[in-house]
């Protein structure tokens, strides 16, 4: 007898019909002497309607408010999948974050489960009851219901499977496990049957969003055994594991790409000591996220700094950086959403050399400019023109082998 912990996402539970077969699969893991409990998307396409009402009745809108509005969607899929467990015999439960209680830090919009209680649902589950948790949510220390950034419901499974000491966590989707990079835009990507921990790390925090990094990050820390598959076929899916676990370690095992990004470049700051500290602490002052970093070299004692932030904080960022003028003393800033980063990782760029050179041949023989570089030890980004994102993902999937 295991004990799995089993997450649904939006595609999963899109509507009544794949609720039973959810409910089907459920029962099945049951029948066969499994505990079982559940974690819940909402259904497709809802968490991004109830995120445009909100932007639409106000660009700046309360977190607190918004969170009590987007964790909906997943209360009724936990609920419909309790009846639709039901209707098949089998004993379950729906539970919200505040009822477990799921207990979070007060980030609203983007917060971190701190912990949860599995008390209650261990005992339920020995009597055979399955619990279906809504994903996504929490409880903050205001008391309030709290959400976990967008794709969060992987990261309640996660930290659900290591409350509940689970033996796995499956975490459900609508392609049948990970490949190396995503096979909506390249057909031929090849399916691994395990990947690391930390490459999958990488690969999520770089966009690629099969799951939650920050449900990579739990599974690794808390040693989950995390496994990606399909809801609608039978076939075995990924294992996330320990790097010792890969007995054919890939040079480079991935590739993702980011369209969540966007361009911003101050022109002619003076060229001083302090001068990006001048730029960059009132943007992390104000909770932006600054990731690709590029300085040019100096001529007549100025120079440019280009560098990326979210999408959606780009108009607060030009905000803040437009207060800071008078202490930068910039002479004029762009910006630029149309653009993409793409970034090839794995673990065997540690040691071996040439991968990023490789990456650059590749670009360069299809015409597409680099506007932004930046690397780890495990991993190179480049940023490009959207419009070549497709092109980019396809041609350096072929230059690195890894077409199925
Ligand atoms: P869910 O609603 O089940 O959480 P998501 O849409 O969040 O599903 O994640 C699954 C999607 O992730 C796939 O449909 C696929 O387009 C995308 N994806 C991106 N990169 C990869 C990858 N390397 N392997 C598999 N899927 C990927
Ligand atoms: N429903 C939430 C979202 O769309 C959480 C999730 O699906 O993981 O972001
Ligand atoms: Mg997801």
């Amino acid at each position: 007898m295991a004990r799995i912990v089993m997450k649904f996402g939006g595609t999963s539970v899109a509507d009544l019909d794949r609720i039973r077969n959810v409910a089907k699969r459920v029962k099945t893991e049951a029948d066969t002497g499994n505990e079982v409990a559940v974690v819940v998307s909402a259904m497709a396409g809802v968490t991004n309607r109830l995120v445009g009402y909100c932007q639409s009745l106000s660009p700046l809108f309360d977190a607190r408010e918004y969170d009590s509005v987007v964790a909906t969607g997943e209360q009724v899929t936990s609920g419909l999948t309790a009846i639709a467990l039901q209707e098949l015999g089998q004993d379950a439960r729906s539970w919200q974050g505040w009822q477990i209680a799921v207990e979070t830090n007060g980030e609203h919009g983007k917060a971190r489960i701190e912990s949860i209680d599995g008390e209650e649902l261990i005992e339920r589950m020995k009597q055979g009851q399955v619990p279906v948790v809504a994903g996504f949510q929490g409880v903050g220390p205001d008391n309030r219901v709290t959400t976990l950034g967008r794709g969060g419901s992987d990261t309640s499974a996660v930290a659900l499977a290591a409350a509940l000491k689970a033996d796995r966590c499956d975490i459900y989707t609508d392609v049948d496990g990970i490949y190396t990079t995503d096979p909506r835009i390249v057909p031929n990507a090849r399916k691994l049957s395990k990947i690391t921990y930390e490459e999958m790390l990488e690969l999520a925090s770089v966009g690629a969003k099969v799951l939650q990094t920050r449900s990579v990050e739990l599974a690794m820390k808390e040693r989950v055994r995390v496994q990606v598959l399909s809801s609608f076929a039978d076939t075995p899916g990924t294992m996330v594991v320990d790097e010792e676990e890969v007995v054919e370690k890939e040079i480079v095992a991935g590739i993702a790409y980011s369209r969540d990004e966007a361009k911003i470049t101050v022109r002619r700051v003076p060229d001083h000591p302090g001068i990006a500290a001048a730029v960059f602490v009132p943007l992390s002052d104000a909770n932006i996220n600054v990731d690709m970093i590029v300085q040019n070299v100096a001529a007549d004692g100025t120079t440019d700094m280009t560098f990326t932030v979210g999408k959606t904080d780009m108009a607060r960022a030009l905000q803040v950086l437009d207060q800071a003028k008078p202490e930068i003393g910039f002479a004029e800033i762009t910006s630029d959403q149309n653009v993409a980063k793409i970034s090839v990782v794995g673990v065997g760029m540690r040691s071996h050399a040439g991968v990023a050179g490789t990456m650059f041949k590749t670009l360069a023989a299809r015409g597409i400019n680099i506007q932004a570089i930046t690397t780890s030890e495990i991993k190179v980004s480049v940023l490009v023109g959207a419009e070549y994102t497709e092109l980019a993902v396809r041609a350096l999937h072929t230059a690195y082998g890894l077409d199925g």
